[in-house]
């Protein structure tokens, strides 16, 4: 059975810490030391929190791609 994934990567040189992504989907995204955040579940299949997050970063820092799983692939 295909299975809809998303695939969340975060550039942290443009990340200017302001942990909006983290206040939207804690379970995704985490303030690292420096300052700067970081993925913390990189492979999600509920986007919801992570849409809200992606499109409230104010520097765009934040990318998700879907991929499909379980149909033509070996994944
Ligand atoms: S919302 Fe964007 S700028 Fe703010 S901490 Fe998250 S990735 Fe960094």
């Amino acid at each position: 059975m295909p299975e809809e994934q998303y695939v969340v990567e975060l550039d942290r040189e443009i990340c200017m810490g302001s942990g909006v992504c983290v206040s939207y989907a804690a379970g995704t995204f985490a303030m690292g030391n420096d300052a700067a955040a970081e993925v913390t579940t990189p492979i999600v299949t509920d986007i919801s929190d992570v849409e809200v997050a992606a499109s409230g970063c104010p520097t765009g820092a934040i990318t998700v791609m879907r991929r499909t799983v379980g149909a033509d692939s070996n994944d």
